[in-house]
């Protein structure tokens, strides 16, 4: 199983340095060619001439999406170019620096495993250090701004294919946060809230206001709890099926969830709500709400249906826990649905 990095990782690396890559392979190595052929340094013109021939192959291996074939393809034709390379033209031409590049490279090379990688990387480090001890200066000579320009192409272009692959894999690390943040936030909504109504479910507003008590308590400011039921719930269900019934709880929901506090969806039909203002009415806040529901009718099937609700108020001024507040809040409400419905019941 890849992990959405690698997953990311291999499509950045595979879709975009994959097909580039082995156009600029093919240029230089066309190029390198065309001026060694000038030069009459012919075992290079012939070896990069191979080079050429073997990228053009290779642009099949890319169209395939044969990608272990062409990223092994691509190492050994590197090595072997900075070694034959170094051995004819010397060490000063910095071709060398390619086999650096290609121990970096190696790391990021999708479908390879830990072991691979360091057994390879080894392998590239090896070649380096014998060419470093047994190679000076080159069988051909060149001209002396040849030799320096080739030396400056070369240590130019290991330094930037280096920071191009670090660039491309950053990429693949901030697309895969971007991801994931955005599902970590989508999976918290998701599990904090009721997928009818939008409202917070009742486990995470049990922590939510069990906090707000604290917080509110600590402050010294007074809070109250509200627990409301839907009168006659069960007759839209019965009378209008169970899509009403759903209306019904989604356009009280929306009410509800209009008041300066913390409203959660506690039951099928209950909602709970946090309010705490030192100078508000509890009340009389609760009062408007009730109000506000029973004169604001629903649509439905062509009938315009008249909602009510009862509530139990609870409050205080000191630390309660949720679970007793709760308790009280349901006594005054029971207290309600036997009074006739549609009020507000409090101490
Ligand atoms: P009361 O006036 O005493 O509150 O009576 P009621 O009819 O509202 O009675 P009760 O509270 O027992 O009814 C709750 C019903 O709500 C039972 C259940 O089938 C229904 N219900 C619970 N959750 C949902 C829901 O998400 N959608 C719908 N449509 N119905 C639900
Ligand atoms: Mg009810
Ligand atoms: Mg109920």
């Amino acid at each position: 199983m890849r992990t959405a990095y690698e997953v990311s990782r291999g499509t950045l690396y595979n879709e975009r340095i994959a097909f580039y890559g082995n156009v600029l392979a093919w240029l230089v190595h066309f190029l390198f060619c065309i001026l060694f052929w000038r030069l009459e340094v012919n075992s290079l013109f012939i070896s990069n001439g191979l080079s050429v021939a073997y990228y053009t192959i290779s642009f099949y291996f890319v169209h395939k999406r044969w990608y272990g074939i062409f990223f092994t393809g691509l190492f050994v034709e590197v090595i072997y170019n900075a070694i034959i390379s170094t051995v004819i033209l010397g060490w000063e031409i910095n071709i060398h620096y390619f086999i650096l590049m290609m121990a970096y490279g190696v790391f990021f090379m999708p479908s390879v495993s830990r072991g691979q990688r360091i057994l390879t990387t080894a392998l590239a480090m090896l070649i380096y250090s014998l060419l470093f001890t047994y190679v000076s200066d080159g069988i051909e000579t060149l001209p002396i701004h040849v030799e320096q320009a080739l030396g400056l192409f070369c240590i130019l272009s290991t330094v930037m294919m280096i920071a191009g692959l670090s660039f491309i894999f950053e990429s693949a690390v901030v697309a895969v946060t971007d991801e994931l943040e955005l599902s970590n936030e989508r999976l918290q909504i998701l599990a904090s809230t009721d997928g009818l109504t939008g409202l917070l479910n009742r486990k995470v507003g049990h922590e939510r206001i069990s906090e707000a008590i604290e917080q509110t308590t600590r402050d010294g400011v007074p809070y109250a709890l509200a627990l409301g039921d839907i009168d006659r719930f069960k007759s839209f269900n019965e009378t209008y099926g169970h899509d009403c019934g759903d209306r019904v709880i989604q356009q009280v929901a929306s009410t509800l969830s209009d008041v300066d506090g913390i409203t959660v969806r506690w039951g099928g039909e209950e909602f709970l709500i946090f309010l705490s203002d030192p100078s508000d009415d509890f009340y009389e806040t609760i009062e408007q709400l009730r109000r506000h529901i029973e004169t604001t009718y629903l649509d439905y099937a062509g009938e315009r249906l008249r909602v009510t609700m009862t509530f139990g108020l609870a409050v205080r001024s000191g630390f309660d826990t949720i679970e007793e507040i709760v308790k009280e809040a349901d006594d005054y409400l029971r207290e309600g649905k036997q009074n006739g419905k549609n009020q507000v019941r409090s101490t």
